[in-house]
């Protein structure tokens, strides 16, 4: 049996957004997103590597608030893949 279809990018496997923790293994830096989703990484803006969050947790009360600092869409695999922001994506609730 291969798990060649199903593997596994993300701690998180389901459908809503989440909130992540990251570190790049290249310069060690670590940050934290309220804008992570399974399967999807955001880039380093020092290294510009995609990096995959190590830690997911589920957003409470829904996960549909706005507050917090701007999403950095660019560095997003999310936002890329959708063409626009994935925190409108997430609104459709
Ligand atoms: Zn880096
Ligand atoms: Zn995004």
């Amino acid at each position: 049996m291969s798990d060649e279809t199903t593997k596994k990018l993300t701690p998180y496997q389901g459908d809503l957004r989440c909130f992540g923790e990251f570190q790049c293994p290249m310069c060690r830096r670590e940050w934290k997103s309220g804008n992570s989703w399974a399967n999807m990484g955001q880039e380093c803006e020092k290294c510009r590597i995609n990096v995959y969050p190590y830690k997911q947790s589920t957003l409470k009360g829904g996960g549909n608030k706005d507050d917090g600092p701007p999403h950095p869409s660019e560095m997003c695999e999310k936002c890329k893949k959708l063409g626009y922001c994935c925190r409108t994506y997430s609104r459709r609730y």
